[in-house]
């Protein structure tokens, strides 16, 4: 179902690159995950016995990275920084394996970001992050250059804001800039300014808008954020996403059902969701169209464990989105 509502801000969006080669850069984070099964989480100076730990490639950035490579079909170079270890080759041979170009990735005198995962039976994560070395990530001459060439770029909020600054102002005029600000934290002024689509799930909304105004309904959220920035998606998990643009019409909000499937793992769902929706954007795409795309990838996403490793491939996601769009 689709709205139209009063004239909206300046500036307008349009949603699209017009002539979009498909080329997109991720600027962001790579974690090793490391993933244990537990009975319950434990409290403060507990100990408690676990399953197998598990190692898995991960971080928003790399997961995005991969999204965008593989189910979405862009050609995508991932802008990050890697320590001097195994976890670093871990993560290289994930994002190679997903078509991503890793010639710009940089390797730091810092381990590589780490991220402690512990899963309850319920599904429930508890998880902390030891960043390492996305802390060190740079934008210099030739990220820069590449950023310049890519039609989309792709953010996050798990390496320094400075970083995402930096990104934002190598972009080609008319390339633009999709950030998905996960995980919550405030955004300064002159990063609202920069952002050309945001990317947020209902608890991030929730965050950007603040206490103050008491706003939980997605709708309402999506609303708000649409003062700040020219095109917002709020994601609902198995509920589908929202599409608030500024057109030069009006404002237009687009609502963009879940693709009905067994989950089996939500981990990487927005990860993916976000890749998908960067690459259909970078070849030329409307928002809402890219935004119908990336919930087939995101769908097929939980139907399978883990994060890199669940993403699924373009062929099938482009065959699942012209199936649920018979049924819609
Ligand atoms: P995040 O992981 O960032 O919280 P969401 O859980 O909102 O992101 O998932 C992103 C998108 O992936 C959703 O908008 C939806 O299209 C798809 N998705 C997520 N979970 C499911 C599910 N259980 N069934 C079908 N699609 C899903």
């Amino acid at each position: 179902m689709s709205t139209t509502a009063d004239a909206g801000q300046d500036p307008t969006h349009g949603g699209t690159v017009p002539g979009g080669s498909g080329r997109v850069v991720v600027v962001g984070s790579a974690n090793v995950d490391l993933v244990v099964d537990v009975p319950r989480h434990p409290g403060g100076g507990e100990t408690i016995l676990g399953g197998d730990l598990r190692r898995n490639p991960g971080g928003k950035g790399a997961n995005q990275a991969v999204g965008a490579a593989r189910a979405g079909g862009a050609d995508t170079t991932f802008v990050g920084a890697l320590g001097h270890d195994d976890a670093a080759d871990l993560l290289r041979a994930s994002l190679e394996r997903g078509g991503v170009r890793t010639d710009l990735v940089e390797r730091v005198d810092a381990p590589t970001g780490t991220a402690l995962i512990t899963v309850s039976p319920d599904g429930e994560n508890a998880i902390v992050v030891a960043p390492g070395a996305n802390s060190h990530v740079t934008v210099g001459a030739a990220q820069a250059e590449r950023i310049a060439a890519a039609d989309v770029v792709l953010a996050q909020l798990e390496v320094p804001l400075d970083v995402v600054r930096a990104a934002a102002a190598a972009r080609r005029p008319g390339a633009l800039l999709v950030l998905n600000a996960a995980p919550s934290r405030d955004l300064p002024d002159d990063l609202w300014d920069t952002i050309d689509v945001l990317v947020v799930n209902e608890h991030e909304a929730a965050d950007l808008v603040g206490p103050t105004e008491g706003e939980t309904d997605p709708s309402s959220l999506a609303s708000l954020l649409l003062l700040r920035v020219p095109a917002v998606v709020v994601t609902l998990g198995g509920r589908g996403s929202l599409v608030h643009e500024r057109l030069p019409g009006g404002t237009l909000g687009t609502d963009v059902p879940a693709v009905p499937v067994d989950a089996v793992d939500t981990t990487g769902a927005g990860d993916t969701f976000c890749g998908v929706l960067a690459a259909a954007l970078a070849r030329g795409a409307d928002l809402p169209d890219a935004a119908r795309l990336a919930a087939a990838a995101g769908a097929l996403a939980v139907t399978r464990p883990g994060a890199q490793d669940a993403v699924p491939d373009a062929a099938d996601v482009v065959a699942l989105a012209r199936r649920a769009d018979g049924l819609t």
